[in-house]
């Protein structure tokens, strides 16, 4: 109790949090040449910085080069580590997901095994949770390492998310954070398949805090996000938090029927007015391909709501976990 306590009416939680348990969910998918360095250095700081327990959550995202079994080392040697491994790839959001399932702790913070987000800005994230932020985001404002195309694509892309999704997503935010339990607990009840973690947490609301910082390059092997990846994922993110694209179509169909009702008049006209009349099938031709394009792009975005409703309706588990191993110190958990 601390002062704080005090102050009647006070919106926040006033008392200071005590972390009795920290989880660190971290996705690895073929990542076996960087397991050892990043899964010490975020013990590392766990170990200097948390009072209480803490785990790592490494879940193994159907790796195909010896992930699995580096895991299984770390694992011998340090009693905090929990591995979870996936029957094959399902993917980093999913990957995510399963770890927070599984995770235990008050709070639980995501990090690529990558690295390129720093495990030493963790402490950083509990102070603030521990002065009642329910959420901490980290903030990339630099992304050492990435190709000019992907600054520039993400950064269009997350301002674009903003603009038309109905809660506001922050931008060049990725999945690194920090989470209260009552954050995770409401994401764990979110039963959608196509997973835009990042929006899913600024769905939940409560209380989110940004926290600025810059991202490194990778630490060893390459992107396991190639292009046609990210396209996906972007387009998981505009159908899982926005509507608006459907809408598109109804104002395509109205633009071309505008367009279409200028050059009937217009055609009329000349006919009427002059010796002469529209030349032939050229602009027929122009005419049919423009209508066929508006059609296919309306019918494309209706079928990327549609594809998802289906694997939706469907309810297939999200994923399938061939092997879990908790924690070595509390070897009885289920
Ligand atoms: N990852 C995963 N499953 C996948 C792809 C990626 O678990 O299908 C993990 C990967 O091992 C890494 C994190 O997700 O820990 C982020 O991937 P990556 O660093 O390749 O993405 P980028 O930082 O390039 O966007
Ligand atoms: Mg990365």
């Amino acid at each position: 109790m601390n002062s704080a306590d005090e102050k009647r009416g006070a919106p926040e939680p006033s008392s200071e949090r005590v972390l009795r348990r920290l989880s660190v969910v971290v996705p690895c998918f073929n990542e076996v040449e960087l397991l050892e360095q990043s899964c010490t250095r975020i013990l590392n700081v766990l170990r200097s910085s948390v009072d209480g327990a803490f785990e790592l959550v490494c879940v193994d995202d159907g790796s195909r080069d010896g992930t699995l079994d580096g895991l299984k080392k770390l694992r011998a040697r340090h009693a905090e580590i929990r591995v979870l491994s996936f029957s094959r790839n399902f993917g980093h959001q999913v990957a995510v997901s399963a770890g927070m399932d599984y995770a235990q702790g008050d709070a639980v913070v995501l990090i690529d095994a990558d690295l390129q987000d720093p495990p030493e800005l963790i402490p950083q994230m509990i102070e603030r949770w521990r002065a009642g932020a329910d959420v901490v985001y980290g903030v990339r404002m630099t992304r050492g390492g990435e190709s000019i195309f992907k600054r520039a694509s993400a950064s269009v892309f997350y301002r674009l998310l903003d603009k038309l999704s109905d809660v506001s997503i922050p931008v060049d935010t990725g999945d690194f954070r920090l989470m209260d339990r009552r954050v995770v607990d409401v994401l764990r009840a979110m039963p959608e398949r196509d997973r835009f973690i990042r929006g899913m947490v600024a769905w939940a609301g409560f209380r989110q805090e940004a926290l600025p910082y810059q991202r490194d390059p990778r630490t060893a092997g390459e992107s396991k996000y190639p292009l046609h990846r990210m396209v996906r994922f972007a387009f998981d993110g505009v159908t899982s938090f926005s509507t608006r694209p459907l809408r598109l179509a109804t104002w395509l169909g109205f633009s071309a029927a505008t367009f279409a009702m200028i050059g009937v008049v217009y055609a009329i006209l000349i006919r009427l007015m002059t010796k002469s009349w529209v030349p032939g099938w050229a602009a027929l031709f122009v005419a049919v391909l423009f209508m066929g394009g508006i059609q296919l792009i309306a019918i494309g975005v209706i079928g990327e709501y549609v594809g998802r409703l289906f694997m939706q309706v469907k309810a297939r588990p999200m994923y399938v976990v061939a092997e879990h191993l908790p924690p070595a110190e509390s070897p009885t958990e289920v």
